[in-house]
Order: C-alpha cells, then structure tokens, then sequence
C-alpha cells in the first residue's frame, strides 16, 4: 500500500494503529508457493505467532495455508478463524503432556520436541501419529538470541538422540509421521538451510511410515536497505530438485511442509503514532510518540531496525531525530534517524510492523493495546478495536478493606 493510502487510514484513526496491507501478505504467500511449485505435495503453514488476528488468520486460511502453533489458545484462535483441526500443526516448546493431550484429541498434528514427553505420550496414545522436530545443531548465523540450532538450545531433540527416539518409538509402537527442524529466525544463507536439510534427510531414513517433512522457517526479510533477504526462488530450485530426489530413495511421495511466520507477514505490516512532543535536548532532538515498547517491543527487546517514515510532512526536509515513546523508562525506537521534518501532531509509520509486533504488546504503565486496521482491496477494514478500561480492569478484584481485621 502507498503511503498516502497509510496517510488515509492515519486520519481516520484517533489512537495509535497497526494497518496490515491484505496484497503484500498475498504476494508473499503465492511467491513462496510459486518457488516450490515443482514439489509435488506442499504444505505453507503459517506460523501464527508472528500476527495472530483471527482476520489474518482468515486470509491465510483463504489462501489455502495451514496454521503452525505454538499454544493451545493459537489452536483455538485458528479453529475460531476457520481452520479445520487436520490443517493445524501444534509445535510447542516446553509446554505439559496435558496440553499437548488436549490439542491432540481436537485432531490437530502434534510436534513433540523432547524424549521424555515423546515416551510418556507414545506410551498413553500409540495410534495417535506425532512429527518429532530434530535439533540439527546448525547455526543459522545473524543474531544468535534467535538462532535456534546451537547445541546450548532448548529446542528439538539432539540429532544425537535419535538412537534413543528409535527405542521409544520400538517400545511404545507408535508411529512417528514427519521430521522437523525449526533452526531459527534468521537464516542468510541458502548453504546452510541445505546443510541442515541434508541431516534432516538422513534422519527421515530412520523412520518407515512418514508422510510429511518439515523445513520450519528462518526466512530472512529485509528491514532495511541493503539488508539481506532470503533469495526464496533460488532456495526453491535447490531444495525442490534435492527433496523430489530424496522421495524416491525413500520410495513415497512425502510432503514439503514450511511454517513461516514473519515472511509472509512483516514487510506488511506498519505501525502508526501520533508525535506528542519535540524535545530539544543539548545533545539530540526527540521526536516522542504516543506508544512505547508497550505497543512495539522489537526495538528495545531485540535491538530491531524499523525505519520511521513521517507520514504527514513527506516532503519535509530531512533531519535527525531520536524517536522515543511515554514509557517511563528507557524506549528508544531508534536513534539518529533522518526523518521528515517533524512537528508535533505528525503521525509516524514504523515499518516491517507486521511480525512479533502486535503479538508482542501488553499493558505496561496501564495503556490500551492498538487497534489493528486491515488494508484490503482498497478499504480500510477494522479488525480490533482498540482496547478500552473495561478490558484494563474486567479482571481485576477489588478487595473491601474498609473492615479493620483485629491483627
Ligand atoms: C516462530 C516459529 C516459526 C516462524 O518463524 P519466522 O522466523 O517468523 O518465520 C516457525 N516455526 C516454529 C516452530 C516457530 O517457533
């Protein structure tokens, strides 16, 4: 979407606003279909913990995707927004045998990434077929507080282990229906996605009836210029040709399956806040927002470029601003940007808005979460409204200490 068409929904929105642009989201998911279209079963499910509003999850479902999740209640959201349980795959991480029971009777593929759950849920429920995710000990490079491949990870069973898989699978005869890996958030290089498939090949070997693969995600999007982003198409090509080659030494036509979240996702999304003052300051000047790590934490939590675009004064004259938020402490969206010359009352887009933004924002310092707006074909479309102080305080109790309690 234009900016003018982000400058449109500004004015109509009184509060801060995350607007997701419907076309974007669409482009990127038939991009990633088209660049495996030689696979001859694939599966796109997309992993609602980036964007989790029952809408998106809508449109995915629209579009033909499955939905990876992570919790019980993204289980529900999913089947809430359409999803049929079959079309659903639960991969947690840490979570109790309970839950994961739970998630298994509503028919959802379950993902078990740990030898002691794998043994006491082989052992209670032997039909129930469950994809076990493999740890391949690849490190997907860039930031390593999202790479989840490393041999300290909580995630995924060692690819050492698989001994001990096979002996629980052999003593409680269930049945293991797809391998997965999952090796983090942040892969730059197609060579090493292919290095961690090839351990995933060969520990698909070890188990007879599967029918699915499972690449997890780690697309790279760009945020900025000159950033790397994931050359999907060339990765397509390679991984087609090698996955197509392994069905035939495993002698079944398996399915490709992938859960990306902030591909499909990210680049559509923006977050829009009103400037509520200019502060000069001996050494900057701060252009403060109405929101804070409150509303986007990306910044703050994982050190994330968003770049900050002034949407009302576009043609302004460029100057260097520290953009910061109302938070009382320290939340700094980013420093030394060249923006638009501001004035308060402008309203600012943050960009790449769409991924672990919304998902991520809480109450702090008691404000409202955002509204989220979808931009589709041409329309601005409300999908949350935002919060009010009914939600701040419908469950809070308020106790009556107006009877002395004799000490
Ligand atoms: C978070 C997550 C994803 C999505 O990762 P992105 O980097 O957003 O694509 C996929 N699979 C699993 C298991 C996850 O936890």
């Amino acid at each position: 979407m234009t900016h003018s068409e982000l400058a449109r929904v500004a004015k109509q929105s009184n509060g801060p606003v995350y607007v997701y642009d419907a076309a974007k989201i669409q482009s990127q998911y038939y991009r990633l279909k088209k660049a495996f279209s030689g696979v001859k079963k694939l599966k796109i499910n997309y992993a609602c913990k980036a964007l989790s509003n029952i809408s998106i999850l809508k449109l995915m479902e629209s579009m033909g995707s499955g939905l990876d999740t992570v919790s019980f209640q993204e289980v529900l959201l999913g089947i809430e927004a359409g999803f049929k349980p079959e079309n659903i795959i639960f991969t947690p991480n840490g979570v109790s045998l309970e839950e994961i029971e739970t998630v298994a009777k509503m028919g959802v593929q379950i993902n078990i990434d740990n030898l002691s759950i794998l043994e006491q849920f082989g052992t209670k429920h032997p039909k129930v077929p469950v994809c076990i995710r493999i740890n391949p000990h690849v490190m997907a490079g860039g930031n390593s507080n999202i790479s989840v491949g490393h041999i300290d990870s909580k995630f995924g069973i060692s690819i050492h282990q698989i001994p001990h898989v096979l002996r629980i699978v052999e003593n409680t005869k269930m049945h293991i229906n797809g391998v997965h890996m999952h090796t983090g958030s942040d892969i730059l290089d197609i060579e090493v996605f292919l290095h961690a498939s090839e351990i995933l090949f060969n520990t698909a070997m070890q188990f007879k009836d599967l029918s699915f693969i499972d690449f997890g995600s780690g697309f790279k999007v760009p945020y900025r210029e000159g950033d790397i982003e994931t050359n999907i198409e060339e990765l397509g090509e390679k991984l087609t040709h090698r996955f197509e080659a392994f069905c035939k030494t495993y002698g079944k036509t398996l399915e490709l399956a992938f859960e990306p979240g902030k591909f499909l996702v990210s680049e559509a999304g923006y977050f829009l806040s009103k400037v509520n003052a200019v502060k000069q300051t001996t050494s900057t000047v701060f252009a403060q927002v109405d929101s804070g790590f409150n509303h986007l934490i990306r910044p703050m939590f994982y050190n994330s470029y968003h770049e900050i675009i002034n949407l009302t004064n576009p043609e302004g004259r460029e100057r260097f601003y520290t953009v910061v938020g109302y938070i009382c402490e320290t939340d700094t969206f980013g420093s030394n940007r060249k923006i638009a010359e501001i004035s308060e009352g402008d309203v600012l887009a943050f960009k790449n808005a769409g991924a672990y933004c919304m998902t991520m924002a809480s109450n702090y310092n008691s404000r409202f979460r955002p509204a989220e707006v979808l931009w589709y074909q041409g329309e601005a479309h409300l999908i949350r409204k935002e919060e009010t102080f009914e939600d701040l305080i419908q469950n809070q109790i308020l106790i009556d200490f107006n009877e002395k309690v004799e000490a």
